[in-house]
């Protein structure tokens, strides 16, 4: 997008939010007092579809649980102004408390399984909420708790709903900036490309299991915010308002106002609360039509009524684009002087099976610093697994890899990426929702995850941040030739570019150790030669890399020694052109029947795809 066009987009969008603010503050005005109600209840179920949102369409946390953190914040405030006698805004605070601690619990089960297993367990957890507070004492059982107090702010009649709605507004333009901010920033783009490629998340730097609980945290914190308006508006609670009806109504807003967008949500609460209003009289009718309407959403439009713009757009843009793209020259690193410092790689009698196979059996090798290894094989003889272990992926099941004085095995891949080791992927992992400069952007984010105090008490300290790495990601575009791709979806982008772009997000990372998995995979002989370039250009500037490759033109060229790996062993290691003679690598790629020089010239050409 040029810049001219990005400037009156923003102003447009700056308009957009001025004239909303005006008329959400006159709305009031125009309403009667049961409208004025209806209002007060949207725009909690907004803030509730907003954390919702955040969770499940931001970080791909799939959160069945949130009307029970909802319920939370409005029991515990309950439970406090009554029971305990306490002031409403002192049980407010506590109540808070209590949502994020029941978030951070229900978000454990995160860290172990994903997709529909979460959906189940956080469901159950829903479940049992509402069981408890029918059965307890405490909770007021079926009957509900009422003579929740008024809020007292500096004697307004907040009993007054028409007051009541600015409270609400204000809290809810504070919850609506933050998530916002949230999305735009680094912590943001970790949880997007979690949800995208959690795998290639960890490879990259992003503390997953972290990300994953903060993902929980939040939803829970917009869930007790919004207990906590609504026990203050309606001063009576009872557990039917925290069914996993509600919490159906809840996931048919944000899956149908799109669950991606921060506005998406929002315009589904606001919508679904209208229309729930009007069908009051016929709600097994409106059950029915949001199911429908969900199912029809999540197969046609997955990305609710707020991605639609985004995919029209795209359709048309593929259409009109084409395979034309050539990518621009990579500009070279300046070389480490002095050359091969940094630690070496070993590996020690490396294995690792798969219940019955053997995928690797014990395997040791070095690599010096600052060399180019290559690893080469038949296919299945165990290579990606052993990259998949030296990256923490894999936990080997004996062995040790030590790079210089850490030990690699038995850290988690984001640990390791900030050890310096970085990876790409035999099939590409690139972000697919995200663009080519937030995939590089996601790598260039070093920081670590007790700076997210910032967010909350210092938002310019991660504006500044967020400035430098932009930066940061406008000389890396321009190093990889990639500047024309910087706003666009990596899937829209020709196979050779995403592979550059890959390439790309591991360097970003500023890596000592470079695993490459198949690099020159997919690429055309020129591609092949602009690579051969890069990765030269990557080891005299310091890093160490080992490279799996069946183009053997390039593994003959590029590489200092070549480690050979058949049936999960290591069978030979040398030069290139020693390991192009030994007779058990020739066995192992062809058989025993050919002359040195058929094998040079077929191992030569040897593409094996
Ligand atoms: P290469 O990369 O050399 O082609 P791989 O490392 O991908 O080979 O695979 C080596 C062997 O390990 C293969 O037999 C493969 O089926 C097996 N393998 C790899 N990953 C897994 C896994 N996650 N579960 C079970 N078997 C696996
Ligand atoms: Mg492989």
């Amino acid at each position: 997008m040029n810049p001219l066009l990005r400037n009156r987009l923003r102003s447009a969008q700056l308009i957009a939010v001025v004239v909303v603010a005006v008329c959400a503050w006159f709305l009031p005005y125009g309403l009667d007092g049961y409208g004025i109600h209806v209002v007060n209840i949207a725009i909690v179920f907004a803030l509730l579809a907003v954390g919702l949102g955040l969770a499940m369409g931001v970080a791909g946390q799939i959160n069945l649980a949130q009307v029970a953190f909802f319920g939370v914040g409005s029991y515990a405030l309950a439970i406090f102004t009554t029971t305990s006698g306490l002031g409403f805004w002192v049980s407010a605070v506590l109540a808070m408390l209590a949502t994020a601690l029941a978030g951070l619990f229900v978000g454990i089960p995160a860290l172990r399984v994903q997709s529909h297993y979460l959906g189940i367990v956080t469901l159950g957890l829903a479940l049992a909420f509402t069981n408890w507070v029918t059965n307890a004492q405490i909770a007021g059982g079926a009957s509900g708790l009422n003579g929740i107090p008024v809020p007292p702010l500096f004697g307004i009649d907040l009993s007054n709903e028409y007051l009541y709605y600015y409270l609400e507004l204000i809290v809810f333009a504070l919850a609506i900036a933050f998530a916002v901010f949230l999305v735009r920033t680094a912590l943001g783009r970790r949880l997007r490309a979690m949800r995208d490629d959690s795998l290639a998340a960890g490879a990259v730097g992003a503390p997953v299991p972290l990300l994953r609980m903060t993902a929980f945290l939040t939803a829970s914190v917009y869930g007790g915010a919004a207990g906590v308006l609504y026990a203050g508006l309606i001063r009576y609670i009872a557990p039917e308002t925290f069914s996993v009806a509600n919490m159906f109504l809840l996931l048919a807003m944000v899956i149908i106002g799109g669950r991606q967008s921060i506005l998406g949500c929002v315009i589904g609460a606001v919508a679904l609360s209208l229309v729930r209003e009007a069908l009051v009289d016929f709600s097994v009718y409106a059950q029915l039509g949001y199911g429908s309407v969900v199912v029809l959403m999540v197969v046609f439009a997955p990305t609710g009524l707020a991605g639609l713009p985004g995919r029209i757009h795209h359709a048309v843009r593929r259409r009109r684009s084409g395979d034309r793209a050539v990518l621009k020259p990579f500009r070279p690193y300046a070389p480490a002087e002095p050359a091969g410092q940094g630690p070496p790689l070993e590996i020690a009698g490396i294995s690792k099976n798969f219940r019955g196979v053997k995928a690797l059996k014990d395997v040791s090798l070095s690599v010096a610093p600052g060399e180019i290894r290559g690893i080469v094989g038949p296919n299945g003889s165990g290579k990606t697994t052993l990259f998949n272990v030296i990256s923490g992926i894999y936990t080997a099941s004996s062995g040790t890899a030590t790079f210089g004085t850490e030990v690699l095995t038995g850290q988690r891949p984001y640990q390791l990426s900030q050890l310096g080791l970085a990876r790409t992927f035999q099939n590409l992992r690139l972000f697919g929702e995200m663009t080519v400069e937030e995939n590089l952007l996601v790598a260039l984010d070093r920081s670590a995850m007790r700076s997210l105090w910032r967010y909350v008490l210092w938002p310019v300290g991660i504006w500044r941040f967020e400035r430098r790495l932009r930066h940061d990601a406008a000389q890396l575009l321009e190093r990889f030739g990639l500047e024309d791709y910087r706003a666009a979806a990596p899937k829209s982008l020709p196979y050779g570019i995403q592979r550059r772009v890959e390439l790309a997000r591991a360097m970003a990372s500023g890596p000592k150790l470079l695993l490459l998995d198949e690099p020159a995979a997919g690429l055309n002989g020129q591609e092949v030669g602009q690579l051969q370039e890069i990765v030269r250009s990557i080891r005299d500037s310091g890093v160490t890399v080992v490279l799996i490759e069946h183009n053997m033109g390039l593994v003959m060229s590029l590489c200092d020694r070549i480690t050979v790996l058949a049936s999960g062993g290591v069978i030979a290691e040398g030069t290139p052109a020693e390991v192009a003679v030994r007779p058990e690598v020739i066995e192992a790629y062809l058989g025993d029947s050919f002359s040195t020089a058929e094998v040079v010239r077929a191992v030569e050409t040897e593409t094996m795809s």
